[in-house]
């Protein structure tokens, strides 16, 4: 069964997101909940543990470069009224520090591919930035590409922006901060995931600061759904790629007109193709199986 939505009455529920619900644990911790929905109506069973598994292997591969908002990711350390929880939390959950999070969406791509690729053979643009002419669909560029969005209110959608306009919204110095931890962040992960056989096409951070003003990496991080992730062995430039991420998932519900607020019952095939493309990208990136499916 799908986890559609956490229920945890004995915690003061702050939000819940398209797909997350957040609690607030302290006036510090926040638990940080993956439920398996794609909307109100439809889940994928086992796809919030993938996304919060995932994200942890890459919080620990990219704590070095960045500390990022995990305080405890283990159930059996987190307060009793939490752990109370237990059968419908663990594995899904973590308990994070409640940072101010910064209202930009920190897109860096690494290939030209969707919304990107479409703007560039419209106006040799991508987010108003100008680019070499005689690119092909999917090619790598030749740096990565930092294209941030605002991060918008409820029910409303991101906004792309021009790099030059962030330091209006949140300063200078955190405006290239992000920027170039953001480049950093991907490039690294690229270049791993690369030696185990998926390009990590595009992906999506956010960023925090706790008190002291200290940056840190904060939601989840670099999984199928913040990515686009394609497998090495079938790219070919010059063409829409396989996707191995949130896009089958997103393609499929365009081609029967699915609508958020009604939502529709989603075949079982089209779950489970959906929760294997998943598990196949944890496998590969983490060299371990989903033991706790
Ligand atoms: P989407 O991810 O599709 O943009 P969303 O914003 O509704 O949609 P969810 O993943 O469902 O995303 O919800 C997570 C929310 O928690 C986001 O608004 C994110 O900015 C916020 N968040 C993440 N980490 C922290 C943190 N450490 N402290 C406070 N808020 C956080
Ligand atoms: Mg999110």
């Amino acid at each position: 069964m799908a986890l559609l939505e956490s229920s945890c009455p004995n915690l003061e529920l702050v939000t819940r997101g398209k797909v997350r619900d957040l609690y607030r644990v302290d006036e510090n911790t926040l638990l940080f909940v993956a439920t398996d929905r794609i909307s109100a109506f439809d889940g994928i069973p086992g796809k919030g543990k993938l996304l919060t598994q995932l994200s942890v292997f890459w919080f620990n591969y990219l704590k070095d470069m960045l500390p990022n908002h995990v305080i405890t990711t283990e159930i059996d350390q987190m307060p009793e009224k939490v752990q109370k929880y237990r059968v419908q939390l663990e594995h899904r959950c973590l308990l994070v520090r409640n940072l101010k999070v910064f209202p930009v969406e920190a897109i860096v791509r690494g290939y030209i591919t969707g919304s990107a690729w479409a703007e560039y053979k419209k106006n040799g643009t991508v987010c108003d930035i100008t680019l070499p002419e005689g690119l092909k669909e999917s090619q790598q560029f030749e740096l990565p590409l930092y294209t941030p969005s605002t991060k918008a209110e409820i029910g409303q959608h991101d906004e792309n922006i021009h790099p030059n306009k962030v330091p209006e919204i949140i300063g200078v110095k955190y405006a290239q901060q992000i920027s170039e931890f953001s480049v950093k962040l991907y490039t690294k992960a690229k270049e791993y995931a690369l030696r185990k056989g998926i390009i990590i096409a595009d992906t999506k951070f956010e960023f925090g600061r706790d008190e002291a003003g200290i940056l840190y990496l904060v939601d989840e991080v670099l999984t199928p759904d913040s990515s686009r992730f394609w497998l090495v062995s079938n790219y070919e430039v010059g063409r829409c790629q396989d996707s191995f991420d949130k896009q089958y998932l997103r393609n499929y519900l365009l081609s029967i007109g699915f609508d958020k607020k009604t939502g529709i019952e989603l075949p079982s095939d089209i779950v489970k193709k959906t929760m294997e493309r998943y598990i196949e990208a944890y496998k590969l990136l983490t060299d371990s199986d989903p033991t706790f499916l």
